[in-house]
Order: structure tokens, then sequence, then C-alpha cells
């Protein structure tokens, strides 16, 4: 048997060899631990057999027909944040690292599948516009929007998965389709919301906005204040919804205590920036405001930088709540108190203003009320790995009894059955039948479906 499956790999290799060429073809060798080193996770270990970094839909067309012939599994790799090692779990990896191109249309953005946010937003910059991205520059494109997409202009423009106009796949059949609203609609409603479950992605058209700049940077509460910023929070999004976008957060500071940190974007007129910036900051009594107008590139960058930590292990549990009530907050406070590992936080990303209005079936994504979505994020250096999963568990089970049912797919693992069941709500069954019919056989395995 396990003959067979060497003899299988082999045989997918030679073949991708003799029709991409063998110097996209990893067996071994620097490609192939370019590929491993790219994953954000330090404690994944699936061990993949080989690796291909195709350039193009033809490539990705051979590889997928290749894996299916030989009948191996096969995984797609974007940017590598997917904190389970999704992107690397099959026997085969599709790495899209050569794919990574950009071209700037209008006010249409063509991505190649492989893109991280950072270069969407380069791109964009020059032409005063920006995308709906992730707080992170190092995240993949495709698959933060194919899972949804929450970032610092999401009550603006929305979640990154409303932006997405179209796309080019490659479907388990070897069919390269573009799908867009008129063409393989049905496709593109799954694709928005429903992860890498229905092709490989390898280019997508991105609506842009015109956002030359925002005023954007941290501000910072001491930890006994969490309470009360956190709850004034809630009163002032009330009065700007759209433009004020603040992605908060507990996360230990210089001197080693935790505070409260928000992100904040504020991408509404610069004439009000100082008035917007002063009702943030006296939310509490803040020991950091360093906020400056600066181009959406640019705060990408600085987030990326704050939020660099030692390369570490990774697990992440969520909830999403309709709103921050005194005793959430509570829980979030004492969990950080608790936690075995000083490198663990808990990140929280509000969902308001124009995302809210986009009716729920138009896209598969499986909630439109106002909530935040919290994750709660382990991470840690040491062998502790039952110690510091407990502390997640317990965290994600204190929450639960004030939690919505849906949670964020591109949050929860595949070790949690029980929230796949219900994060797609009433979109869920339309979104099997499509599981159905543009993958019948599975080859794709990304977020849980239900
Ligand atoms: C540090 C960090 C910061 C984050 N910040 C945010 C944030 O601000 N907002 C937010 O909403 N989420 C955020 N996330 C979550 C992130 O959006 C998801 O983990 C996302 O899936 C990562 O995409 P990737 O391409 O980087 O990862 P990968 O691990 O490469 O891919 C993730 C999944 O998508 C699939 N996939 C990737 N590319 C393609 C493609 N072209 N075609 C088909 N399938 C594909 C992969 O197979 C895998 O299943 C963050 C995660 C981390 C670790």
């Amino acid at each position: 048997m396990a003959n067979d499956f060497e003899d299988r790999i082999a045989r997918v290799g030679a073949t991708l060899s003799s029709d991409l060429g063998a110097a996209k073809v990893h067996l071994g060798g620097p490609g192939y631990e370019d590929a491993r080193k790219r994953i954000y996770n330090a404690g994944i270990d699936f061990a993949p057999r080989l690796v291909v970094t195709p350039e193009s839909a033809a490539d990705v067309r051979a590889a997928v027909l290749a894996t299916t012939e030989h009948d191996v599994t096969l995984s797609v790799l974007g940017g590598g944040h997917d904190w389970s090692g999704r992107s690397v779990r099959g026997d085969v990896v599709v790495d899209l690292t050569r794919m990574q191109q950009v071209l700037i249309d209008g006010d249409i953005a063509v991505v190649g599948g492989g893109a991280t946010i950072a270069r969407l937003a380069q791109a964009a910059e020059p032409h005063g516009l920006a995308a709906a991205t992730g707080s992170t520059g190092s995240v993949g494109v495709a698959g933060l929007t194919l899972g949804g997409g929450y970032g610092p202009f999401t009550g603006r423009i929305g979640m990154a998965l409303d932006n997405l106009l179209g796309a080019e796949v490659v479907l388990a059949d070897g069919r390269v389709v573009s799908t867009d609203a008129d063409n393989e609609p049905d496709l593109l409603w799954a694709l928005r919301g429903g992860g890498g479950n229905f092709g490989v992605v390898t280019a997508m058209r991105i609506r842009l906005h015109t956002i030359p700049s925002v005023s954007a940077g941290t501000i910072a509460f001491p930890f006994d204040q969490a309470v009360g910023v956190l709850n004034r929070y809630g009163a002032l999004v009330e009065r700007y919804p759209d433009e004020l976008t603040e992605t908060l957060g507990f996360m230990q500071g210089p001197d080693g205590g935790v505070l409260v940190v928000l992100l904040h974007a504020w991408s509404g007129a610069e004439s009000e920036d100082a008035r917007v910036l002063d009702l943030v900051a006296g939310l509490g009594d803040p020991v950091l405001v360093q906020v400056s107008r600066q181009s959406p590139a640019q705060m990408l960058r600085e987030a990326e930088e704050m939020l660099a930590v030692t390369k570490s292990k990774l697990l992440t549990r969520t909830v999403t709540v309709s709103e921050l009530s005194t005793e959430t907050i509570e829980i979030m406070a004492e969990a950080m108190k608790q936690r075995p590992s000083p490198l663990s936080y808990i990140g929280m990303h509000p969902f308001h203003g124009a995302p809210e209005r986009i009716p729920l079936e138009s896209t598969a994504f499986g909630i439109r009320q106002r909530h935040i979505m919290i994750g709660i994020f382990a991470m840690w250096t040491d062998d502790a790995d039952d110690e510091n999963r407990a502390w997640a568990d317990a965290t994600l089970a204190a929450l639960r009894p004030h939690a919505l049912q849906s949670a964020y797919p591109n949050y929860f693992g595949n070790d949690r059955p029980e929230q796949a069941a219900v994060a797609y709500g009433p979109n869920a069954d339309r979104l099997l039948r499509l599981k159905a019919r543009y993958d019948p056989t599975g080859v794709f395995a990304a977020i849980s479906l239900p």
C-alpha cells in the first residue's frame, strides 16, 4: 500500500515535471523549503510530499488533473496564514507564490491568486485607491477574501468578500472558468464566504475605493480601564458606523503588562481627524496615542510591525457577539490574566455600517447583523501545547453563552464541527448544493463547511 502511494506521488512528479518543467516541481530543495517556511504558524508539522509552483491557470490545471488522476490529495497555499495549516495538509501543495501580480484597471484590481494584501495595497496606493483588506499585510488576498475579510475599512466599504466582483477558477474537473455576476453567478456566490472549497482561484477582480489616506495608528489604554473603554466604544460606533473602524484587542504592552489596544482607522473627512481622535482617545486615559494621516498601504505596514511577534505556535478560537457587554469584557480580561503564554492575545473586529446593508442571501457569508467578531489567539514557543490549547478552549467556553450562533469560518478550525454546522445560517443548504455541483468528489478541502 505504502509503495503504491510512493508510486503515485512519483508519477504525479514525473507528469508535472514533463508538463510544467522541472523548475516548478519540488520534491525537496529550496522551492519546497520556501513553501514550508511561509506558514505563519510554527506549530504546523504537515509534511507535503511535493510542492508545485505554477505560473498560470494552465499550470494549475495540470496540477489539479495530475493529483486527481493519481488519487493523491491536494491543498492550495496562498499567504500561509491559516492557523490550522489547511493550505499545506495535502500530499501535493499548489503554492501560488509565483502568481502574485496585481494590475489596476480603473477602480478594479486584477489580483493573482497568490498575492498578499500588502501587494494589493501598494499597487492601489499611487491611484489614491484602497481595497477592503484585513489589518495585516502578509495575509493572502484569496484566503482572506474567500472566507470573509474583516479589516480597517469594513464599516465604509464592507468585507473583502463584498468587493470580490469576479474570479478565474480552476475547477476539480480541470475546467478553467470565469465567474462574475453574469457568468457562473452561483460560483461567485459560493466563493464569497465559502472559502477555497470550490476550486483554485487563479485571479480575482476586486473593487477598489477612493481612499487616498486615512487617519490611522495605535491608541492604548491601561488594562484596568478595559470595561469603561470598551463599553463607551459601543456608544461611539453608533455615531460613526461607516467611516470609523477600530480593531480592538487585549495585548501585551512593551513593559510586559496587558493593554487595551485600538488600531484606529478613520477614513472620513481629514478636517474631522482631530475631533474623532479626541473622541476615541477620550474613551479612557490612554498611555499611548500614535496616530497620523497616512496611506492605507502605510497603515498596513505599521500594523504588521506592531503585530510582529516571535515565530510561535498558534491556535485560534472564535466567537461572535452582538455587542461588548460588561460580562463579555470581564471574561476576556480575566482570560488575559490567566493566559499561560504572554504572547497570547484576544482581538476583536467590529462589523457595522456598509456590510450590514447587504442582504444575507446575496453572498454565502452567514451573518449580516451588527456584531463584534472575537479571535482568541493562543501563541506560545515552548512545549506546553496542552496548556495553551486548554486556555483557548476555556476562554471560548466562557464566552459561548454570550455569543451569537454564527462564527467566523476563517478562524474556527476543522476541530469545531458544531461551529461549522451553524456558521452559514440559512445559506448553508445552497452552499452545500454548490459544493456538490462544483467539487462532487471533494478535491478541495479548505475552511469547514456545515
Ligand atoms: C497574523 C494574522 C492576521 C490576520 N488578520 C486578519 C484580519 O485582519 N481580518 C480577517 O478577516 N482575517 C485575518 N486573519 C485570518 C486570515 O484572513 C485567514 O487565515 C486566511 O484564510 C489566510 O489566508 P492566506 O492566503 O494567508 O492563508 P493560506 O493558509 O495560504 O490559505 C488559507 C485557506 O485558503 C485557501 N486558499 C488560499 N489561496 C487560495 C486560492 N487562490 N484559491 C483557492 N483556495 C485558496 C487555502 O487552501 C486555505 O484553505 C489573520 C490571520 C493571521 C494569522
